[in-house]
């Protein structure tokens, strides 16, 4: 039998996450993987118990340290914008927060890096997935805005903060035919943006307004 604590119960049971499920598919995702990761993925273990009872609102929570879990509508629009072209298979994604959309995402993909500036998140991250069996993640302590380098280049790059402007690192470790999927502008006036690489330059589709926590350079280290 599954662990009841993973399933969840009550406002965190299955049938709980099958109507965040349908709301989805009325604002408009349609990729099945993707609704599928969605029903499975417990979000109620990625925020503070306390919270659980409200983990499938289509909402974004505290996880602390000023940060947020991203509202499941987002995680599901911004993995569908990713996989939407085929599949991906070397994808890095920055800003792991409680690695909720480390865990959507990490089944869709061959491979996936996630980095996470502030260490004692990516922590629980890492444990969280641990405890839900997903293998094929590394994890790094960094910031985000110059990628990870040693295993570029990447066929899709998701980044979960926003940024005034797209970092260069970021374009230059895109393959050709890779996907760049982020929010980019101040507070409150972000653009959800798909960039392509092609074979020469970049192409660039905007895909709606959207509210991130800003992309910081810099790293914090657990005390
Ligand atoms: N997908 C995450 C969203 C977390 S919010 C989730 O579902 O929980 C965005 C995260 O980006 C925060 O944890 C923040 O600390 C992190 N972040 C901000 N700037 C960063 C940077 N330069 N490098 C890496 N992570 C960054």
């Amino acid at each position: 039998m599954m662990d009841s604590r993973i399933s969840g119960i009550g406002m965190t049971s299955a049938r709980t996450r099958e109507r965040l499920v349908q709301r989805l598919m009325e604002q408009g995702v349609k990729l099945p993987a993707v609704l599928e990761r969605i029903r499975n993925v417990p979000r109620h273990l990625f925020v503070d118990e306390a919270l659980a009872s409200r983990a499938y609102e289509d909402t974004a929570l505290p996880i602390g340290f000023g940060q947020t879990i991203s509202q499941p509508y987002i995680v599901a629009r911004m993995t569908e914008a990713l996989l939407d072209g085929g599949p991906r298979e070397n994808v890095l994604e920055v800003g792991t927060g409680c690695g909720y959309q480390t865990a959507v995402l990490s089944s869709l993909v061959t491979k996936l890096y996630t980095i996470e500036r502030i260490e004692p998140l990516l922590a629980r991250a890492k444990s969280r997935l641990k405890e839900l069996g997903i293998k094929n993640v590394k994890f790094r302590h960094g910031d985000g805005f110059e990628g990870w380098k040693s295993h570029a280049p990447y066929d899709g790059i998701l980044v979960a903060a926003a940024p005034m402007t797209v970092p260069d690192a970021l374009l230059k470790q895109l393959a050709v035919g890779g996907r760049l999927v982020m929010p980019v502008g101040g507070e409150g006036k972000q653009e959800l943006l798909r960039i392509t690489r092609r074979e020469q330059g970049y192409e660039k589709e905007k895909l709606g307004v959207v509210s991130f926590v800003p992309l910081q350079a810099g790293v914090i280290a657990a005390s």
